[in-house]
């Protein structure tokens, strides 16, 4: 509901501060968007396992207008805001310390037709670094062991769109605020797989044709959590 209809109705305060709350995100957040880059493929849409990749779905992704991807729940708004912030206590000390090369720069190639933006570059022991911030629940931070994967695949894209070879994964646990840092080298034999899925991607995006169906009915188990599921099969 919108806050001017709920000013008029009788709610209570504190459900119109939730709605005057998600306005505000939803402002912020759609003008987050506008400063982005449009319309490129962006590296954490590339990270889908093979079990889960459709090209034909990513393809539909690419061609949906901007504003139709920001339906998100008030909670979800919330939960993003919170990363936000986390981020932006990392990246203002790097700041302050002036070891910040860029935060939040969006890195292009042209070839793949793919933006990426890494949370902070930073000079470390006079070296750069890609950094990569992870915020966590107490309870998945204290059962991370090694690097985590998504975060390393995330990483790996980046040293590969910066030509920067070294990353650190900093790990920032919600509860406590205790800190794991991981250090990666680049290793492009992490990125083959999400490569070739994204070549085939790439080949439909230049033909300007939307790709065959990957799953054959809507009972599918792709399909059952796929939001283009009536698209395909309706
Ligand atoms: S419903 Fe299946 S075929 Fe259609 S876009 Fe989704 S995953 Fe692809």
């Amino acid at each position: 509901m919108r806050l001017k209809d709920a000013l008029k109705s009788s709610f209570s305060l504190t459900t119109l501060f939730d709605i005057q709350i998600d306005k505000m995100l939803r402002e912020y957040q759609e003008q987050q968007q506008k400063e982005r880059p449009s319309k490129t493929f962006h590296v954490s849409g590339l990270i889908t396992e093979p079990e889960n990749f459709c090209s034909r779905q990513k393809i539909l992704s690419y061609n949906e207008p901007d504003k139709h991807k920001q339906d998100l729940t008030g909670g979800t708004r919330r939960i993003f805001w919170n990363g936000n912030i986390h981020h932006a206590k990392w990246q203002g000390l790097f700041l302050h310390a002036k070891i910040a090369e860029k935060i939040e720069v969006t890195h292009y190639s042209k070839k793949l037709h793919l933006t990426g933006t890494p949370d902070g570059i930073i000079w470390l022991w006079n070296k750069l670094y890609v950094c990569e911030i992870k915020t966590m629940r107490m309870e998945v931070f204290r059962s991370i062991k090694t690097p985590p994967k998504a975060a390393t695949i995330q990483a790996n894209f980046y040293m590969y769109l910066t030509g920067i070879p070294r990353a650190v994964i900093l790990c920032d646990n919600k509860n406590d605020h205790s800190i794991k840092t991981f250090w990666i080298d680049f290793d492009p034999t992490l990125l083959y797989t999400y490569l070739s899925q994204h070549d085939e991607v790439l080949k439909y995006y230049r033909a300007n044709k939307i790709p065959p169906k990957t799953c054959m009915s809507a009972k599918d188990k792709l399909a059952k959590k796929c939001k283009y599921c009536d698209y395909c099969f309706k």
